[in-house]
């Protein structure tokens, strides 16, 4: 059932059309700019993810999608359409919250059907659609329960299917795992993957947890104060960062600039070098000619089980964060590297320029 509503939803699309266009899209409450004039294009069937640090402005541009906030300026499209001041209702999208919003004394089955029912969907069709919604989060055997009788996690896959009973071109998601203890967000993580590539339907999907957004998203749009930082698949956002304010969001920042890029790189600028590239060795060993070094002294040691970041303080001045993973050694073996002398080695296609 979930393939017959895959194949009905991806005929919905019109070719050349992103299923989202913002344009120019302002908010403002008071002196407070929520949203600064920002750009997007959201394609039909893509799972793309706001990701930003609190406050950033990811929830406001999710609401205006929806049409729970109307925009100060700006332009909202919708399969081409411009939606801008049409009310919640008009528009062909649902939202999932963080908190569920199950109606706790009716059913699992009764609360997915809910919506149809508001429409006054025929009883059949009712059915066959809530049938499809629960089989697509997996959840046929539940239908009987109340919203008590369930995990954090069948819950959220509820308010899920809620949503795509609705069969919405354009589904939000606002911190939907937020609620969720790490192993279990984790595993929603995945599964939230598999529902969305599944049904086809587009989700825009709101974070300021990176590892979620690198997880799931086919694009990710990184949000500053309002802003788009940077928009570009997991691996660009991650790889190559645009802007320092990126390097240091998703990731870990690891710069150098100034004097310290003059005697490294050999060239003035501001460089990201992520940590995983670089390699630890001896500070006589050579190296390639593809490669830049850098030597200093190990300051900090964090043991993280798989893996273990060094912390190096360079004689050029800066700071860099190297990660190792522990194929062979012990949290006893990695401490040993503490103030010691080292090398720091990467490849050059590794350094990033971001100013
Ligand atoms: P979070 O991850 O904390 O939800 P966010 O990136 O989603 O943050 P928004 O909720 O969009 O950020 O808020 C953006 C800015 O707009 C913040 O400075 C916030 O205080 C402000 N803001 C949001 N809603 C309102 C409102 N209804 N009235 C006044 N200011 C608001």
């Amino acid at each position: 059932m979930t393939s017959a509503l895959a194949t009905e939803l991806a005929g919905s699309g019109v070719a050349g059309v992103p299923a989202v266009r913002l344009r120019a899209l302002r908010k403002e409450f008071g002196d407070v700019v929520a949203v600064a004039d920002i750009d997007l294009d959201i394609f039909d069937g893509e799972f793309l993810t706001l990701l930003g640090p609190s406050g950033s402005g990811k929830t406001t541009v999710l609401r205006m999608i929806a049409g729970f906030e109307l925009p100060t300026s700006g332009r909202i499209e919708l399969a081409g359409a411009d939606v801008s001041q049409r009310p919640p209702f008009q528009r062909d999208v649902n939202t999932v919250f963080q908190d569920y919003a199950l109606f706790p004394h009716f059913d699992v089955r009764t609360n997915v059907e809910y919506g149809l029912r508001v429409k006054k969907v025929a009883k059949s069709e009712r059915k066959e659609r809530t049938d499809a919604a629960l089989a697509s989060v997996r959840l046929e055997e539940y239908g009987g329960r109340r919203p008590s009788q369930l995990s954090g996690g069948q819950r959220q896959r509820v308010a899920l299917a809620r949503a795509l009973v609705n069969r919405p071109r354009v589904l939000l998601l606002d911190e939907p795992l937020g609620a969720l203890d790490l192993k279990l967000r984790e595993q929603m993580q995945v599964e939230l993957k598999a529902i969305q590539r599944d049904v086809g339907i587009t989700f825009v999907f709101v974070t300021h947890d990176q590892d979620e957004a690198l997880t799931m998203s086919d694009r990710i749009a990184v949000f500053n104060n309002g802003r788009i930082e940077q928009i570009g698949s997991p691996a660009d956002v991650y790889e190559r960062p645009a802007t320092e304010f990126v390097a240091g969001f998703v990731g870990t920042s690891n710069l150098l600039r100034g004097e310290s890029a003059q005697s490294i790189i050999g060239r003035p600028g501001v460089f990201s070098i992520r940590p995983e590239k670089i390699r630890l060795v001896a500070e006589s060993d050579g190296i390639d000619a593809d490669e830049h070094s850098a030597v200093g002294v190990v300051r900090e040691v964090v043991y993280v089980g798989d893996a273990t970041r060094f912390v190096v303080g360079l004689d050029a001045g800066a700071e860099l964060v190297a990660l190792r993973q522990n194929l062979e050694t012990s949290s006893m073996q990695v401490n040993e590297y503490r103030d010691r002398r080292i090398k720091l080695v990467w490849r050059r296609e590794h350094e990033f320029q971001i100013g």
